[in-house]
């Protein structure tokens, strides 16, 4: 009862918007299932909203809007933060879902890796100016470090709500110009589990790029979406049957893959990698033995970054992309891992 009040008074005082509210600004995405806008508000609401990004979204919006709702109310700091989302019937091309967030920030994690710059563009944006310390590798493995335990940091929030998010991926992780972290955005494909809501994989929405080799995150033995009540007493077991968070963490390894090798940044470059890895049968130690011997300077680098402090970093990429879900380690797992526990003068003065 204290919850549904709280959740009533909450949705009571938050601002709410309509269609004529808004003034439309640049398209910041375009997808199968929806336009992304930055916007700002009509100029008798104006001042203190700031600029806000608007989502039209076809029916899978409905869910999406739920997934927002919930993350705020129990993560809230590991996606963007969600305005309001409504029902927008008087569109001409019919019913239309419209949600609203917070414009974070001008880049997603996309547009800065695929920067000649990275991952020093990142430093200056995480720590500000003046800091003029030696560049090199040690220095390059610090900030991706600090990227990598931010997005883990979230994703551990969104999985311990019950959520998977089931499109991790550089486009859909968004630098917060004000907290100074990165978040998770495009809770579209989510899934939430305890309670049922969108239970049955949509493979069509997976992006085959960063998507784990399972085919569908819950076992194919549950193939149907139980009444509310029944999956949300169901839902701690068949999570620990099927560990459907691994799925994410999977496309997270793939990240850490992208922040360490330069050649896998690219589209083509990434695809080029998922090939060869199927080739080894997803044993990545098996790949890297069977480059090793034509090992680019640029491949080289990166191995060499991720061999740094006795190999913790190539470790714990080994323990997110495995074959078997149940075999690759937790969001919350990873953040406990050595890898994140050099305390340089830089990992300290970087920590969030
Ligand atoms: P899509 O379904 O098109 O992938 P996303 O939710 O991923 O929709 O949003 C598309 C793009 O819009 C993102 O890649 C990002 O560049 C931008 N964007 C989305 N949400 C925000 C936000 N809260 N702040 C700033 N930019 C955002
Ligand atoms: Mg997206």
């Amino acid at each position: 009862w204290d919850m549904f009040v709280l959740a009533f008074v909450e949705r009571l005082f938050r601002p709410t918007f309509k269609k004529d509210d808004f003034v439309l600004g640049k398209k910041l995405g375009e997808g199968a299932f929806g336009v992304v806008y930055k916007v700002s508000l009509a100029k008798k609401n104006s001042g203190k909203e700031g600029d806000l990004v608007l989502k039209k979204a076809t029916e899978y919006g409905a869910v999406e809007i739920w997934m927002n709702e919930r993350v705020r109310r129990a993560c809230a700091n590991s996606c963007a933060d969600f305005v309001y989302g409504f029902l927008e019937s008087s569109s001409k091309k019919g019913a239309e879902y419209w949600l609203i967030w917070r414009f974070e920030g001008e880049s997603t994690l996309a547009d800065l890796i695929q920067s000649k710059e990275f991952p020093y563009n990142v430093e200056s944006m995480i720590l500000g100016e003046g800091q003029d310390l030696p560049k090199g590798l040690e220095r390059e493995n610090k900030i991706i470090q600090t990227i990598l335990r931010q997005l883990l940091f979230a994703l551990d929030g969104l999985h311990s709500t019950g959520i998977v998010h089931r499109d991790i991926k550089p486009q859909n992780i968004i630098f917060s110009e004000g907290s100074r972290t990165f978040k998770i955005i495009d809770l579209g494909a989510a899934t939430d589990l305890r309670v049922g809501i969108n239970y049955i994989p949509k493979e069509f929405l997976l992006d085959p790029r960063y998507a784990a080799p399972e085919q569908y995150i819950m076992s194919t033995q549950t193939p149907s979406a139980p009444s509310a009540p029944v999956a949300a007493a169901l839902s701690p077991v068949l999570w620990q049957l099927n560990l459907p968070d691994r799925f994410d963490i999977y496309s997270t390894g793939l990240i850490l893959l992208q922040m360490a090798f330069p050649s896998f940044r690219s589209d083509s470059g990434l695809i080029q990698f998922n090939r060869q890895l199927k080739r080894c049968d997803y044993d990545l130690n098996a790949w890297r033995k069977s480059v090793g011997p034509r090992a680019n300077a640029d491949l080289r680098r990166g191995f060499e970054l991720l061999d740094l402090d006795g190999g913790i970093g190539w470790e714990l990429l080994t323990s997110m992309v495995r074959y078997k879900a149940r075999q690759r380690t937790s969001a919350k797992a990873a953040l406990a891992h050595p890898y994140f526990d050099k305390e340089g003068l830089l990992a300290l003065s970087i920590m969030q």
